[in-house]
Order: structure tokens, then sequence, then C-alpha cells
């Protein structure tokens, strides 16, 4: 139990659930904590090292079954990133990418053969995914794609571009979602095929402890076989999203929480007119209100996650999940920063950096104004965007 879990929450969890919560907890601190902010200042992070170190553990692809994956429940995977992300949103955005987006499409889409030879080596870390649907001209609206895979005989040809991928600098295989004749297929693309060029973007001023590309398919000739059998439609994206939106529903939550335990730690000893800040009333009264946010974002991650584990979870509800807890979680890490001061804007302190990705975290995997129209599209019956 930490000091933000005013309402014994901890008790809603199972025995497995908070000895795997431990596990994650300590690797953090181990690995991630005295390193991050390096990383961080420095744009860099030893991803291969640590998808090893999160494969020993488990943590790749830890909600699926079979093929080496852990086959946990959604809520301990939920609880994993939650863990993961207290340490740093990059850190949590390795994870989820590499399980939830390209381990996930290929696990549900794929064709036997493409299981065996991808998800063993991506559950250990040895091989690292990326998924690519964003393009430098289409974001919010992917079925607008303008990357194209057309047949050339047996063989596919992909030719366009994606944008913000994340893992693809380390990448040795990506997702790729383009437009067929009939329509968006996906595709496992090894990254050194003939044509694809990868280049990382610089110069983020968010999710700096991750590495982000842009993947450029100049007439990429693929074997028939690199073709996802399943994935007809751009539902098949659409579901992958599903997947990764609940790991950020509980991730931004690892974020405030460590935002929320360095504050009451700081407000507690520095002391301001003779008294220490904790001891205002309008510090109280800014702990207090960002104390039941969390609470409450932290029941809707659960609740969430016992759908899941129901298989009852609908995709308007993880906007819920995702629209509010990042939306909180982003206002707990301001909040924090005002109570930190001139400390809040610097580097020793975790503050800034969990607000500065919780920027990328409001806007990938679907922009809170998606989230929004897919919420008021539910409500009214109406698309306001499609
Ligand atoms: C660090 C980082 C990592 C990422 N990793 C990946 C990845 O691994 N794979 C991947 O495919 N993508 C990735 N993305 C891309 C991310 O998913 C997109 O940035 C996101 O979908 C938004 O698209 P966009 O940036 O093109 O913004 P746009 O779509 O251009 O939107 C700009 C603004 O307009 C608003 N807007 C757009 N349409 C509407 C509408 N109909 N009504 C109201 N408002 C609207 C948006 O909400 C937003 O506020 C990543 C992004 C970042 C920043």
């Amino acid at each position: 139990m930490t000091p933000v879990d005013l309402l014994d929450l901890d008790s809603l969890l199972d025995d497995e659930e908070r000895q795997i919560r431990s596990v994650v907890r300590r690797l953090v601190d181990d690995r991630v904590r005295p390193h991050v902010a390096d990383w961080y200042e420095r744009g860099q992070v030893p991803a291969r090292e640590l998808a090893r170190e999160f494969g020993r553990l488990g943590l790749l692809g830890m909600h699926l079954t079979g093929y080496g994956c852990a086959g946990s429940t959604a809520v301990a995977y939920g609880l994993a990133c939650l863990e993961l992300e207290a340490g740093d949103s990059g850190v949590r955005s390795l994870v989820s990418v590499q399980g939830s987006l390209a381990m996930y499409a290929i696990w549900r889409y794929g064709s036997e053969e493409q299981k065996q030879r991808w998800l063993p080596a991506m559950a250990t870390g040895e091989a690292i995914g990326c998924f690519g649907l964003t393009e430098p001209d289409h974001g919010s609206d992917p079925a607008s794609m303008a990357t194209r895979a057309r047949r050339d005989g047996d063989d596919w040809l992909l030719h366009g571009g994606k944008m913000w991928i994340t893992n693809a600098p380390v990448a040795d295989v990506a997702v790729i979602w383009a437009r067929a004749e009939e329509g968006v297929r996906g595709f496992a693309v090894p990254l050194d095929t003939p044509g694809v060029s990868v280049r990382e973007i610089r110069r983020k001023m968010s999710l700096r402890a991750s590495l982000t590309g842009e993947i450029a398919l100049d007439d990429v000739r693929l074997p028939a076989d690199a073709l996802l059998p399943g994935a007809a439609g751009l539902k098949a994206p659409l579901s992958c999203l599903t997947e990764a939106r609940h790991g950020i529903v509980w991730g931004a939550l690892g974020a405030a929480r460590d935002c929320l335990e360095t504050t009451l730690a700081y407000a507690g000893t520095r002391t301001q007119f003779g008294r220490p800040l904790a001891g205002f009333q309008l510090t109280q009264a800014k702990l207090a209100d960002m104390a039941v946010e969390w609470q409450k974002g932290f029941l809707l991650a659960l609740h969430l996650g016992r759908l899941a584990d129901a298989g009852r979870l609908r995709p308007e509800q993880v906007s819920v999940g995702k629209l509010n807890n990042v939306r909180e979680a982003l206002a707990i890490a301001r909040q924090c920063r005002t109570i930190l001061g001139a400390n809040g804007v610097s580097g020793e302190y975790p503050i800034m950096r969990h607000a500065n990705n919780l920027e990328s975290v409001l806007t990938y995997e679907g922009t809170s104004e998606i989230h929004q129209l897919v919420i008021g599209q539910r409500l009214t019956g109406l698309s306001a965007f499609a």
C-alpha cells in the first residue's frame, strides 16, 4: 500500500496480482529509476537491454497465451503497466508497443508460421517489434492512410511511409498497415527488407526515454506470407489499439502516483514561512483533490481490467478510461509541479519529466478529442467524425 492509497484499494487485488505488482515495482526501482533522468536528458534508452530484462520477467506479451507468453490476466498486465510508468512513460511504451500492439497483432491475426517465427523471440525480448499505423499526413484519421499494398505475382509491394513509430529505430519487425485493393491489410515486415529505411525522430520534448522513428517504404517487396491473413479492414488495427489503450489507462496512474509520492515527501520537508509546505491549507487542498482523482482513476482502471478479464470490455469503455486517466494524470503532474516550485522544473525530480511524457500519452493511441467523440457517438448514436 502506498500513502496515495487512501481507500485501501490494494485490498481489491488478489495475492497473485499484488505479487506481480511488487516484482515489477522492484525491477523499476533497480533498473529504471537510477538511470531514467539521464536517459531522458540524453534522449537515449538501452531498449534492447531493457527488453531482455522485461522478457525474462515475462512482461512482454504478458497477457497473451502460448508462444512463450505469460498468459496473465488483464488486471495483472495493467498493474505491470502502472509500475513501469511510475518509472517512465517511455519505458512503459516500450512494453506496450511490443506486447499490446506488435505481438498482439501477430498473435490475433497472424498465420501459425508468423506466430512461431516472431512471438517466442518477442516474448523474450530477443526481437523487438513496432506498429506502423500513423503517417505524416494521417494521424487521427487512419482510414485515409496513403500507404499502399499491391500484389505483384505472389508477392506484395508496399509503398508509403509511417511516422511517429515507437520502437522503430531499434525494431526487428514492424506490423505495417496499408491499403490494398480489398481494404486495409496488415503485414509483418522485417525491417532489414530492401526498400525499408528507418530514421530516428530526434528533438522530442516528451517521451525522451523512448525511441521513435519514421519508416519509409519504397516499393518494398514482400513474400505472400508476410500478410497477416486474419486482419481485414481497419477494425484489425483498431482492435490492437483497444488492447494498448487498456494498458495506458493503468500506466498513466503510475506516472501520477510517482508525482504524488514525490510531492508528498517534498511538501513534508520543505519549509516556508516557518512551516512545511504540507501544513498550508492550500497545499492540502491540492493534495486532497489529487489523491481523490487518483483513487477514482484506479477504481476505473480496475473495473475496466475486470471487464477485460471477463471478455466484456468494449472500445468505448476503454475510451472512458483513457480520456479520464490520462487527462487526470496530466493535471496531477502539473499541480504537483506547482508544489515543488522551482524544483518542479528540475530534472533532479521526476515531475516535469512525467508531465512532459503525459503530453504524448494524451495524444497517442487516440487523442483526448477522439475519445470524446467515441464516447459522444455512443451516447448520441451520431458520429461526429466518421
Ligand atoms: C511519442 C509518440 C509516439 C507514437 N507512437 C506511435 C506508434 O508506435 N504507432 C503509431 O501508429 N502511431 C504512433 N504515434 C502517433 C499518434 O498515434 C498520433 O500522433 C495520434 O493518433 C494523433 O495524430 P496526429 O499527431 O497526426 O494529430 P492530428 O490527427 O493531426 O490531430 C491534431 C489535433 O486535431 C484534433 N482532431 C483531429 N481530428 C479531429 C476531429 N474529427 N474532431 C476534433 N478534433 C480533431 C486532434 O484531437 C488533435 O488535437 C505516436 C505519437 C507520439 C507523439
